[in-house]
């Protein structure tokens, strides 16, 4: 059987539909999954397997049978901890068929198979009775169904059913409980990911600023969780303004309602400001002594030294839907609706009690603007970023001059409207049109802005009004771009529309270039490391499953990660390994490259960072990688709005040993200019 699956070809922008092995999907699901993330997390471990046995103990010391219920086992390991805790039963149920099929393994492989059913159905399609999934309902219920805004996964819904028809009353939960902590904050570089900031263009004639339409001011942006590791914000990005409280908590051993609903706190700013943003968290207590506690907290929060860096459990970011200033010591209410899946926020000044319950909103927050769906949350940061505009500006000056004729390549780009600013004539394609009707009516630009709706191949002199193309100009950037080098596309966008263009035209970015670096990672290494032994149970069948689902299509691949979320120091100098001249169209050939890089500095090589730089006019260049090196030790400073791409070395990751460390890393590198990829091959 073959399956079809969607895929962007960075030869021409568009989505294509790819025929697929049947398996691809789960390939691709347990390749890129965090089971590994999750069995690293030590301290989860532990404390699981603490809260587990005196669960049991519990249920024993009251003369009964204790009887488990495991909801979503994924390797069996939390079913495993409960058979050795002494649990008389388990039933592990696990939805995901090829995770299903390795805890049967698992489970069988550490002796456990006379203990633990494996049951392969989602937990709401499980049957209790004599003929039925489970003998009897369970008195013990263990899950970890969590995401990083703790209920994104369905743990409401799931836990409701469970204590409908699956386990008994008064049920032993592990966890126990888990509660929700928020903090008001004020942070410009958070902010700037969900509104567009005045942009300030220095023009011939003064100074212009681009506003955005008032739709767009008001809008609540798009409804999915911005999760991120929070540890990597450094203090002075954002001020506190209020104390961390508790927003609300879900006890697990209680019937549990998933419905939509509100909670409310009041709060005390320790700070006058500008209210911006919510920063959430959540932990888990895993006993009703809240002694066994697992916690997401923040570095200013949390007290312990002990550290676990986890990838699978991570920190949210709320935007409020409009900036509210707040004095220091005047209060003011704090409201999170949720739904089934997740969770938004409102901030209310101090009113009548009554009065504030009736402007409670329940529907979730969705965009009106149309911008929240053009451009994701690193994208608005990106456009915000005051000095990569004004790069973009001191570029266009040097090259538009009053008859240009200009024509922008780029999704939902502002360019458009500094070159106009700047004083060229000039028109635009490749764009979501209708958000940009509105945006250049904000600014009465409507009658000076033409977008063309047509693919780069399709375009045509009419399109063009019989005029040539002077200055052609991209970011460059698109929404289908997943690795760096797949912005290339305006490459072929500049190739397709060659004969359009006048024999002297100006090309900017005028080039590109491919950058590398060997690294050490703080952690990210982690999540493509083995696990073998996780708590006293064997689990390597699951890094054999993720070692053969990576091998199926993608281990000779890059992964994109945004690296300023991820630590890394560098072991080699960075290189340019590859160049793309803009001013010449894409070459038939491929463009190759190898050699050899020399670590100067002493550490684990995890792998080969590689990023593009582009460079606008002479001498102006934008990283969208590596923006320093920041001192001796090698750490390195990342470009916060961009992805890199990370090509893990599996046999530097996997090695226990530090003892052989080469001196230096062989690569070859070739970028296909047929199909917009890039293969590539390191050598230790
Ligand atoms: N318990 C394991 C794995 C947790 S990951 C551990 O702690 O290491 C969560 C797993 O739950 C995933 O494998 C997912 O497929 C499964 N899952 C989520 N909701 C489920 C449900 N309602 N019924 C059955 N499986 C579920």
């Amino acid at each position: 059987m073959k399956t079809f699956c969607g895929r962007a070809n960075p030869t021409t922008g568009a989505m294509e539909w790819l025929e697929e092995d049947e398996n691809y999907d789960y390939h691709q699901e347990i390749a890129r999954s965090r089971y590994a993330d999750m069995l690293h997390d030590k301290d989860r471990n532990v404390k699981y397997y603490q809260g587990i046995r005196a669960a049991v103990s519990r249920v024993k010391e009251r003369g009964e049978k204790a009887i488990v219920l495991d909801i979503g086992t994924g390797t069996g390991l939390l079913s495993m901890m409960a058979a050795s805790a002494g649990a008389d039963f388990c039933y592990a149920i696990e939805v995901f068929k090829p995770m299903a099929n390795a805890a049967v393994k698992i489970v069988e492989k550490n002796g456990f198979s006379d203990k633990i059913k494996v049951i392969n159905k989602h937990s709401t399609e499980v049957t209790v009775g004599p003929d039925g999934d489970m003998q009897c309902r369970a008195n013990i219920l263990v899950t970890e169904l969590f995401d990083t805004e703790l209920i994104g996964e369905g743990a409401l819904p799931t836990y409701e059913h469970a204590h409908k028809y699956l386990v008994q009353e008064g049920c032993e939960a592990v966890p126990h409980r888990a509660t929700v902590y928020v903090q008001l904050v004020e942070s410009k570089r958070m902010w700037s990911w969900n509104k567009l900031f005045p942009v300030h263009v220095e023009a011939e004639d003064g100074e212009k600023i681009i506003v955005s339409p008032s739709e767009m001011e008001n809008c609540p942006g798009v409804p999915s969780v911005c999760d991120i590791q929070l540890n990597q914000m450094p203090s002075s990005d954002f001020t506190i303004l209020s104390d961390v409280v508790t927003m609300f908590s879900v006890d697990f051993s209680k019937p549990v309602r998933s419905a939509s609903t509100y909670y409310r706190v009041q709060l005390e700013p320790v700070k006058s400001g500008k209210a911006q943003i919510v920063l959430s968290w959540w932990d888990i207590d895993m006993d009703p002594s809240g002694m066994i506690n697992c916690t997401m907290a923040p570095y200013w929060v949390k007290s312990t030294s002990a550290f676990q860096w986890r990838d699978h459990w991570m920190q949210c970011v709320y935007f409020l839907p409009n900036e509210e200033p707040v004095l220091q010591g005047e209060k003011v209410y704090l409201t999170a609706c949720r739904d089934e899946y997740s969770v938004w926020y409102k901030l209310q000044k101090a009113r009548g009690e009554e009065e504030n319950k009736a402007d409670v909103c329940v529907e979730s927050p969705v965009c009106r603007c149309q911008a929240h769906l053009l451009w994701n949350r690193p994208r608005f940061g990106e456009l915000n970023d005051q000095n990569r505009t004004r790069q973009y500006i001191e570029s266009l000056m040097k090259v538009l001059k009053t008859d240009s004729v200009c024509l922008c390549i780029s999704d939902g780009s502002l360019l458009p409207v500094l070159a106009h600013y700047l004083g060229a004539k000039q028109l635009l394609i490749k764009t979501v049109a209708f958000f940009f009707f509105k945006f250049f009516k904000a600014n009465h630009l409507e009658d000076k802005i033409k977008i063309i709706e047509a693919r780069p191949e399709l375009l045509t002199s009419s399109h063009l009004e019989d005029k040539k193309i002077s200055v052609l100009v991209g970011e460059p950037f698109f929404t289908t771009s997943l690795l760096p080098w797949h912005n290339l596309y305006f490459w072929y966008a500049r190739t397709a529309v060659t004969s359009h263009l006048t024999s002297n035209v100006t090309v900017l970015p005028q080039s590109a270039s491919l950058h590398m670096m060997i690294v050490e990672f703080q952690d990210l290494w982690r999540i493509r490391s083995p696990c073998g032994i996780c708590e006293g149970f064997d689990v390597q069948t699951m890094d054999d499953m993720i070692k053969n689902s990576l091998n199926f299509r993608e281990s000779k691949e890059a992964e994109p990660h945004p690296l300023w979320e991820y630590p890394c120091k560098s072991l080699s100098d960075p290189r340019e390994v590859l160049t793309f001249d803009f001013r010449k169209t894409v070459p038939q050939h491929c463009l190759s490259t190898e050699g050899s890089v020399n670590l100067s500095r002493k550490g684990k090589s995890h792998g080969a960072v590689l990023w593009m730089e582009y460079h606008l006019a002479a001498d102006i260049p934008i990283s969208t990688g590596l923006i320093q090196i920041s001192n001796e030790k090698g750490n390195c400073e990342w470009n916060p709005h961009c992805k890199q791409a990370v090509y893990f070395f599996s046999s530097v990751i996997e090695s226990e040993t530090l003892s052989d460390l080469p001196s230096a890393v062989t690569y070859a590198i070739n970028f296909n200019t047929k199909t917009g990829e890039i293969a590539m091959d390191f050598q230790l």
